[in-house]
């Protein structure tokens, strides 16, 4: 088995990696040769959360599990909030192959599936992005959703204002200008992604103008929510996995609330295989709602495992 730590992750994949290998597990869920198995996700009390994501890849040769979870006290200690190990096994015969840091795999899985659903769904001739939320993940969302539209600048707007200059930074870092806004100031944005551990809508209907494309990526836990029922109502809602849409993310809400039917929502590998046309208008708003699934986990961990064994890097250990 091969020990792949934390430190070695930067050097072994890139955002473009995540990207390749995301889109290709969504489409291999869309043709049926991958599935995601039930998430397991618990309260451990005072805000941290821990749970398990793990499925089966048959066309990837993927098997395994990502543990790992939330911890608010975290960034007080100097550690990231969000902690992950990803263990991938051999399909055929349950053997483990590898152990895998799952922290900065998340970060770059996370906005790579965001930057796929911006990619297939956004307007082509998006100019201006908005960011809701500023905590760790939103860098690697604003630097993954660069890289599929030409934007001209960005906006953004989190309940802790004093976080937003570190965002900013990024957007210096790829050349745009940023500007903190209010979020009725969210209607000047083409694409919107929101990346929040908030417990309720900040983004409402009316923060958002008609033809936008929204990648909702912070609910991943029942009890999340980041925008309004009735904006994810009236949108056309794409998703990586509808199971978990349903229950885990941001549709939650609406299909609660009886706004919203689960049949109404598309897995974002059917516009990936062509099953699906995706967005129909250009005043039509797209909504992807991002849960996170094991499989964007063993698929970009599998990156890893690869790369590490070409350049002779990792840890063997005898199982
Ligand atoms: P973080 O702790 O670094 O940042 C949290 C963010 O949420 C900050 O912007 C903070 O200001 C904001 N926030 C906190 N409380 C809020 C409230 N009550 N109302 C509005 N905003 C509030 O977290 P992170 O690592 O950036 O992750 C952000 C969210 O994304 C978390 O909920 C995390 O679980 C989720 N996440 C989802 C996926 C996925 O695949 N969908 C993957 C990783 C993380």
């Amino acid at each position: 088995m091969l020990i792949v730590p934390e430190a070695l992750i930067a050097s072994l994949v890139t955002p473009e990696d995540a990207f390749r290998a995301v889109e290709a597990c969504f489409a291999a869920v869309a043709r049926g040769e991958a599935y995601n198995f039930p998430v397991v996700r618990e309260a451990l009390g005072e805000g941290r959360q821990y749970g398990f994501k793990s499925g089966l890849d048959r066309a990837g040769g993927q098997l395994g599990v990502k543990a790992g979870g939330y911890f608010p006290g975290n960034a007080a200690k100097g550690l990231i909030n969000h902690q992950s190990s990803v263990f991938l096994f051999d399909p055929d015969t349950g053997r483990p192959v590898a152990m895998v840091g799952g922290n900065l795999l998340t970060a770059l899985r996370t906005a790579a599936a965001s930057a796929i659903a911006i990619d297939r769904l956004a307007r082509k001739d998006a100019h201006v992005l908005g960011i809701v939320g500023a905590g760790h993940q939103a860098g690697f969302q604003l630097r993954a959703a660069a890289r599929v539209r030409r934007f001209e600048r960005v906006i953004a707007w989190n309940l802790h204002p004093e976080m937003l200059p570190k965002l900013g930074a990024v957007a210096a870092e790829l050349g745009l200008p940023f500007e903190a806004v209010d979020l009725p100031r969210m209607r000047e944005a083409d694409v919107i992604v929101t990346i929040t551990s908030s417990p309720a809508a900040s983004l409402m209907a009316g923060h958002v103008a008609p033809g936008t494309h929204l990648s909702c990526m912070g609910t991943d836990t029942v009890g999340k929510q980041e925008v309004e029922p009735a904006l994810v109502a009236g949108a056309s809602v794409f998703t990586d996995e509808v199971a978990q849409s349903v229950t885990i993310g941001e549709a939650q809400h609406a299909v609660a609330a009886g706004l919203l039917d689960a049949g109404a929502i598309t897995p974002l590998g059917q516009v990936l295989t062509g099953a699906h046309p995706g967005r129909r208008s250009g005043g039509q708003i797209t909504l992807f709602d991002g849960t996170g699934v094991g499989l964007q986990d063993l698929a970009v961990a599998a990156v890893a495992v690869a790369r590490a064994r070409e350049r002779g890097l990792g840890i063997e250990v005898g199982v």
